[in-house]
């Protein structure tokens, strides 16, 4: 581990050096902060995002009360930022648009520590997330060493019948313990396995407060009821408009007032990491009869993922959502749209992706949007938008104003499928309209 980091910090005097004249040409940094909630005390989530005519990045990281802790955490982003516009403008990427996605979910939290895991995403046609551990010692403000989990002082190798594993790093989680190997693999360690060579603070997790739940009422079979008699009318023009990424702080709400003027009902495809830290917002969404899908718990490419992952990224998805509304989302949308036959086969899930795409994530204003959108639709369009934008509010606030007066209804997922519980049991790809 030693090696690895010193490795970086070297790096990094160099990066920054670089840093300050390429960071600050070209088109403006988008920052916000997200406030967070009672969950995670004192934890808000930092966003940095910058879309250029050739790129684009957007990275979310966590702000605590530790100024030690932020600048720790701030020295990995800017330096991996750094190095992705320096590899760009050095054309090491390659072509088409290239972007950088940093996200990060909370594995361990008391009083005392903090853990957090980083999934860096690079896409350059194919793309490839990475993920990169922090702990830290909220007491002291500063990180943890492998050597301080354990009790012992033995050095820390993981030995399996025929081979031995170097451990580079780790991650404190629940209820395990995450291993990097110096080789690439992961390993998970059940705590259990490691009870009196663990030092006992890291055995438990902090206890998480009760979230609201809510009583399943059936109103999903309704839904489809209803979605199959709509199915049957004709003359009227329906769409699914789709909002991923979030719940946001701030434009989730925002999105849903627009949508709620004019009666519309849409689709949010959220990530489980989001709606953990907003439970209050995903709750609010699905009482005002818009509908929750599952978009994975931190937005990794599943094509890097293994089956397992896979598995673990949709159902955590699930159970958050589920401990929140009641009802388990329906429908799965893969972070950027990846497919084949093994990621199907891991979800075991009805696969939505879109037929529209106005590419809100890459533009900066909201008429681009709209025009794209109000030249592109039609009957039965599915389309792509992201709750995390600002343009994406007043895009919403046009498209549901334009296409109401042109007697569009605006419906759910299921509503537009009408599909019955058989139906959506068995894994598709369901890709409405014609793909723009
Ligand atoms: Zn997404």
């Amino acid at each position: 581990m030693l090696k690895k980091m010193q490795h970086y910090y070297i790096m990094l005097t160099v990066f920054l050096l670089a840093a300050c004249s390429i960071v600050t040409e070209g088109s403006t940094v988008t920052e916000s902060i997200d406030e967070g909630n009672e969950l995670y005390p004192g934890i808000k989530i930092k966003s940095e995002i910058k879309r250029d005519k050739d790129y684009h990045y957007a990275v979310h990281y966590p702000l605590t009360d530790s100024q030690e802790i932020n600048d720790e955490i701030k020295t990995y982003i800017d330096t991996r930022v750094t190095k992705f516009m320096i590899d760009m403008a050095e054309d090491k990427l390659g072509e088409p648009v290239v972007g950088l996605h940093i996200d990060f979910e909370i594995t361990y939290f008391t009083p005392d520590y903090f853990s957090v895991e980083f999934s860096e995403t690079l896409f350059v046609d194919e793309a490839m997330t990475n993920m990169i551990p922090f702990n830290f010692n909220r007491v002291e403000n500063r990180k943890i060493e492998l050597q301080e989990l354990f009790v012992g002082e033995e050095e820390i190798t993981i030995v399996e019948p025929n081979d031995e594993h170097e451990i580079v790093d780790f991650l404190v989680k629940e209820p395990v313990i995450r291993f990097y190997e110096k080789n690439g693999e992961i390993i998970d360690l059940p705590k259990a396995q490691l009870v009196g060579q663990l030092q006992p603070e890291f055995l438990s997790g902090y206890e998480k407060k009760e979230k609201k739940t809510k009583e399943n009422k059936g109103t999903k079979e309704e839904k489809m009821e209803k979605g199959k008699e709509e199915k049957q009318k004709a003359n009227q023009k329906r769409i699914a408009l789709t909002y991923d990424d979030g719940p946001h702080h701030l434009y989730t709400l925002q999105i849903l007032e627009e949508l709620e003027k004019y009666g519309a009902h849409a689709t949010f495809f959220v990530l489980g990491n989001r709606a953990e830290f907003h439970p209050d917002i995903v709750l609010e969404t699905m009482e005002a009869g818009h509908e929750i899908g599952n978009h994975s718990w931190s937005h990794p490419k599943f094509s890097g993922l293994s089956k397992k992952q896979i598995v673990n990224q949709i159902e955590k998805t699930q159970d958050v959502v589920h401990s929140i509304t009641g009802e388990y989302p329906t429908f799965v949308r893969t972070p950027y749209g990846s497919m084949s036959d093994s990621i199907l086969n891991a979800i075991n899930m009805p696969v939505v992706l879109w037929s529209v795409d106005p590419k809100d994530w890459k533009v900066s204003s909201s008429k681009a949007v709209i025009d794209n959108v109000l030249n592109n639709v039609e009957d039965g369009s599915i389309i792509l938008l992201h709750d995390t934008y600002e343009h994406t509010v007043s895009a919403t606030a046009t498209i549901v104003e334009t296409l109401s007066e042109e007697g569009y209804e605006f419906v759910t997922v299921t509503e537009l499928l009408g599909l019955d519980e058989e139906e959506s049991q068995r894994a598709m790809v369901i890709n409405s309209g014609t793909p723009k």
